[in-house]
C-alpha cells in the first residue's frame, strides 16, 4: 500500500512535471518539435513576474527619457542614406552627444532635420556642424537648421567648420557666404521679427591638406580631421576625442592612408560603404561603367570597408551612405564579411550608439512623427538691430490687402484681451 502510494506520487510528479515544461513551451505539441522561446524570453528582456508590472528592457531608445552620464558618449544616425531623396532615409548627418553637454553634428545631409527634429533637442545645443565635403547629400538641409532652428527660438549663431578647397571658390566659406546671399530674401524678411544673431552663420575653415590637424579644441574635446579623396581635392574626415573616447567620421572617400593611420584607437569607427556597382545599375539607373566607377573609385565598397576596419580594428565599425533595405543589406553585408568579421553595424537613419567603458551599444530610436521644437535655457535675444521686415513691402502691394477684420475680428480681441496686446502694434511700423 506503500509503494503504490509512492508510486502513484512519483507518477503524479511526472505528469505535473510534463504539464509544466509543456505550459513553459519548452516542447511544442502541434509540431512535436522542442522549443526554448521562454527560456530566450527571459534571457532578453528580463522576467515579468506580475501581470501589472513594467517590462525591463525595451531594447529601443527612447529620445529625451534617458539621462546622458557624465562619462557616456551618445551617436545618433540622422541620416545614413544616398544624395537621391527618400521618404524613409535621408543623407548623411550623425549626432554626437557628450556626457559634458556637448552636441555636434558630423555632416547635415539633405533632409537630416526630421531625424534631427523627432530627438526634440533644444535648438539652443545644435550649433556646432563639421562638414566632410560640399556635396548636397552632406549639408542639404543646412537652410532647415539654419532658419527653422531661427524660427523656433536658438538664441545664438550657428558655427560650422569645414575644409577650404583647391581654389578660395572650391572651400566651405565660400560656400556658407553663398548660401546666406542665396537665402537673402528668407533673411531679410524674417530679421526684424526675429533677432539677428541667431540668424548668422560663423564659419572656421581649415586647411583640407592638413594632416590630423586640430581644427577644434574646446571644453576638453578636440576634434581632428584629415583628407580624404573623393570626386577632388577638398573632401576631409574626423576625428572627435573626450574623455578617453574616440570616435571617427569617415566623409565620402576612396580608401585612404590617413584614415588607415588616424583612425586607429576608435570606439566608433563610422566610414561610407558604397553599394555594390550591380546595386547601383540595378535600382540607381547608372550605366555600368559609372556604377563600378562610383561603387569602386569614388566612394569605398563593401569589401574595401572590411579591409579597413580589419586594418584600424575599433571596438565598433560602422558602415553607411547605402539604401538599407532587404534586398541591398545582405549582399553589402556579405562583401564586408568577406574581409572583416569585428563588430559591426550597418546603419540605418535613427539607429544609436550609447558608448561607455564597457562598450558600445547599438539600438534603434523610437520618435514620435509630430515632434515639435523645445524651448532651450536661454530665451532668443531682443531685435537690437530694430530692423523692420515690413520695409520690404511697397505701397502698391500692401494695399491689395482684403479687409478680413469682420471675419478674425473676435478672435483678435479675445487673444489679445487674454495676453495684454495693444491693437495699435498690429498697425504696419514704416
Ligand atoms: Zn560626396
Ligand atoms: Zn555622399
Amino acid at each position: 500500500m506503500k509503494r503504490k502510494m509512492r508510486l502513484i506520487g512519483i507518477m503524479a510528479l511526472v505528469a505535473s512535471v510534463a504539464a509544466a515544461i509543456y505550459g513553459l513551451g519548452v516542447f511544442n505539441g502541434e509540431s512535436g518539435k522542442g522549443q526554448s522561446l521562454t527560456k530566450e524570453a527571459e534571457a532578453a528582456g528580463g522576467r515579468v513576474t506580475s501581470p501589472t508590472a513594467a517590462a525591463p528592457n525595451r531594447y529601443a531608445y527612447y529620445p529625451g527619457t534617458e539621462e546622458l552620464g557624465p562619462d557616456e558618449m551618445r551617436v545618433v544616425a540622422c541620416g545614413t542614406g544616398m544624395p537621391s531623396a527618400r521618404h524613409g532615409q535621408a543623407a548623411t548627418c550623425f549626432l554626437v552627444e557628450l556626457g559634458n553637454g556637448d552636441k555636434f553634428f558630423f555632416d547635415l545631409g539633405a533632409h537630416s532635420m526630421g531625424n534631427v527634429a523627432s530627438l526634440m533637442i533644444p535648438y539652443d545645443y545644435l550649433d556646432k556642424i563639421f562638414l566632410s565635403h560640399l556635396h548636397t547629400d552632406h549639408w542639404g538641409d543646412l537652410a532647415s537648421l539654419w532658419a527653422g532652428g531661427w524660427t523656433a527660438g536658438r538664441s545664438a549663431a550657428l558655427k560650422i567648420w569645414g575644409p577650404s578647397g583647391a581654389i578660395p571658390e572650391m572651400g566651405t566659406k565660400y560656400a556658407v557666404e553663398h548660401f546666406l546671399k542665396a537665402y537673402n530674401w528668407d533673411y531679410q524678411t524674417r530679421v526684424g521679427n526675429l533677432a539677428d544673431e541667431p540668424g548668422q552663420i560663423r564659419v572656421t575653415e581649415f586647411d583640407y591638406k592638413g594632416e590630423n590637424i586640430v581644427v577644434y579644441e574646446e571644453n576638453g574635446v578636440t576634434v581632428r580631421a584629415w583628407p580624404a579623396i573623393h570626386s577632388g581635392d577638398g573632401a576631409v574626415s574626423y576625428a572627435l576625442e573626450w574623455n578617453g573616447f574616440k570616435f571617427v567620421f569617415g566623409g565620402d572617400s576612396f580608401p585612404n592612408k590617413w584614415f588607415i593611420e588616424y583612425a586607429k584607437n576608435a570606439d566608433l569607427a563610422i566610414h561610407e560603404c558604397m553599394h555594390l556597382p550591380e546595386q547601383l545599375m540595378r535600382k540607381y539607373n547608372m550605366a555600368p561603367l559609372v556604377a563600378l566607377i562610383v561603387s569602386t573609385k569614388i566612394h569605398t565598397s563593401p569589401q574595401a570597408f572590411g579591409k579597413i576596419m580589419s586594418t584600424i580594428k575599433p571596438k565598433h565599425a560602422v558602415a553607411y551612405h547605402f539604401f538599407n533595405e532587404a534586398e541591398t543589406r545582405y549582399e553589402i553585408f556579405a562583401g564586408v564579411r568577406e574581409t572583416y568579421d569585428g563588430p559591426l553595424s550597418m546603419a540605418a537613419d535613427l539607429m544609436t550608439w550609447n558608448i561607455t567603458r564597457d562598450g558600445v551599444e547599438e539600438r534603434m530610436a523610437t520618435v514620435t512623427e509630430e515632434a515639435w521644437s523645445v524651448p532651450g535655457s536661454v530665451p532668443p535675444p531682443p531685435n537690437e538691430k530694430g530692423d523692420n521686415p515690413n520695409k520690404w513691402f511697397t505701397e502698391e502691394i500692401r494695399s491689395g490687402a482684403w479687409d478680413v477684420r469682420d471675419a478674425e475680428g473676435r478672435m483678435l480681441k479675445k487673444y489679445m484681451d487674454k495676453y495684454n496686446l495693444d491693437p495699435a502694434m498690429l498697425q504696419p511700423k514704416r
